[in-house]
């Protein structure tokens, strides 16, 4: 039996009455949008979407939802790939899209407050008309919201270089589960007063608290780029290289992975190359730096074109107009969506080993694909360690492929936990991975994460079923 409430007639009043007429929906065809995130791979609905306007109002929601016992899953743009804000057990979803406004931006501080149903890409064009740069650029970014990407600490291609979500939120203003609201933190760029609410909210999916305002810290914005793109004959060249390039003393700004496989997803996607693919090459790395000094960003290119030389690498493209940069990265942005779109079915993970065992872990996948007759592809942010795989279906599947899939990524995960990886390396964990927690983690680890849980919220309200049960 639930532990949960039904939501009733009058619970839906007294949410009218909270929330206004406009921010309340029960139509079906909105339950229906607000029933899935981006990895389509489950579906629940739930009983009622709402849409407010303002930490206050969010608060008074809470309070009367933890009061009845309602569940509620806070939503952003639902990019997700886990299933983490997927209403498991119906109830509210908690929709931020309202949640729209960039309220200040502090250019003498290099700090911006913003409300977390912001676009991120639209906030970072904001920002760079002001010659200041958000460095965090999940490939999702042209819809996913920046609360989103604080709930999930996403990541992206520049992260390589800058880091992740995490690093750029000094505070946060939350919303309880018991309705009350608080900062997190403070505005300042050190600060180690007691426990770290602020970096435990951030990638906690929802789970502890509703985010309601977000101050992020900001760099001055970069002025120069440079992009090449290097085939390799043999995939496990392309994972071999990393660790090389970071030795010669250069910091790539991107340094992006993708296989044959996703390659001709990619391009079958966008319907248009600009380089062609020899048969001959396994896969290819985009590298990127960037900085305010071309003549380094030029020497920079050259050590790495050393490092490269010593593989067996095709010959390396330079994008030599911004034209010819966009079309590259709008191949590589597009990739997941192409797989996503083009195959049947497709099991994407978010795996994350240190950049020195990358090559056992495609070899690894490869492997354990060939053995259970799977169709893998591979492409990530490669400079990280992080490989997204996928396994893929180009017919309609069966339920022996869905068993196979499962067995398969249960035995790449193991791989990746004695590769000395993790599970997720920015996607999070959501309903879809949490079956795979216990390979990672101890009981007394997940324990300790059950009472964080537990002390935000006794009644366990807030986005139930995700994480861990
Ligand atoms: C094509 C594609 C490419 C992608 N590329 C990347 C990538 O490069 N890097 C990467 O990290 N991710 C990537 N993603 C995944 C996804 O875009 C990110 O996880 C993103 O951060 C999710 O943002 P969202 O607004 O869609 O959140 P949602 O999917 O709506 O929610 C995600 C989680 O955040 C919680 N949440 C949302 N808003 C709030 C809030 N205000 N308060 C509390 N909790 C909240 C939800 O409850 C849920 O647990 C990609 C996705 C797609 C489809």
């Amino acid at each position: 039996m639930s532990k949960f409430n039904k939501i009733t007639p009058s619970f839906i009043k007294k949410l009218l009455t909270l929330a206004g007429s406009d921010a309340v929906f029960t139509q079906a065809e909105r339950l229906e949008k607000h029933a899935r995130d981006f990895s389509q791979d489950i579906y629940f609905l739930p009983e009622v979407v709402v849409m407010p306007s303002g930490s206050e109002v969010v608060s008074t929601i809470m309070a009367l939802c933890n009061k009845q016992r309602i569940p509620v899953t806070v939503q952003g743009a639902r990019s997700g790939l886990t299933g983490s804000a997927v209403p498991v057990h119906g109830g509210v979803a908690l929709s931020m899209e309202r949640f729209d406004k960039i309220i200040d931006i502090d250019e003498k501080n290099y700090q911006v407050i913003v409300e977390p149903g912001v676009i991120t890409e639209h906030l970072q064009n904001v920002l760079q008309d002001k010659g200041l740069f958000y460095p965090p650029d999940p490939a999702g970014r042209g819809y996913s919201h920046i609360g989103g990407n604080v709930a999930t600490n996403a990541g992206g291609p520049r992260c390589v270089k800058y880091g992740v979500t995490r690093d750029y939120v000094l505070n946060l203003e939350i919303v309880l589960p018991n309705g009350e609201i608080m900062w997190t933190g403070a505005n300042t760029l050190k600060n180690s007063t007691g426990y770290n609410l602020t970096q435990l909210i951030t990638g906690s999916e929802g789970t502890l608290a509703v985010v309601t305002k977000i101050v992020l810290k900001l760099l001055p914005y970069p002025h120069f780029n440079l992009l090449m793109l290097a085939p390799f004959h043999k995939a496990e060249d392309a994972c071999a290289v990393v660790a090389d390039i970071f030795k010669s003393g250069v910091i790539p700004s991107a340094l992006e992975f993708m296989d044959k496989e996703t390659i001709a997803y990619a391009v079958r996607y966008v319907g248009s190359s600009p380089f062609v693919i020899s048969p001959d090459d396994e896969a290819l790395l985009l590298i990127e730096v960037d900085g305010n000094n071309m003549d380094m960003l030029q020497q920079d290119c050259e050590k790495i074109a050393v490092v490269l030389s010593q593989f067996d690498v095709g010959d390396i493209l330079f994008a030599d107009s911004e034209a010819q940069k966009n079309e590259l990265w709008k191949l590589r942005r597009n990739a997941a969506n192409a797989i996503s779109t083009l195959a049947y079915a497709m099991v994407t993970e978010d795996t994350v080993v240190p950049r020195t065992k990358l090559p056992d872990l495609l070899r690894g996948v490869k492997k354990i694909g060939a053995e259970l007759g799977l169709k893998t592809s591979n492409l990530g942010h490669i400079g990280d360690g992080n490989i997204h795989f996928s396994i893929i279906s180009d017919e309609p599947v069966t339920e022996a492929w869905r068993l196979k899939s499962i067995e398969g990524k249960r035995e790449i995960y193991k791989l990746v936990q004695s590769l000395g990886g993790m599970l997720s390396a920015e996607h999070g964990i959501g309903y879809l991975q949490k079956p795979f927690m216990k390979l990672f983690f101890k009981e007394n680890h997940l324990s300790i994460l059950r009472g964080i849980k537990k002390a935000f919220d006794p009644r366990g309200i807030l986005n139930p079923a995700k994480i861990f049960d």
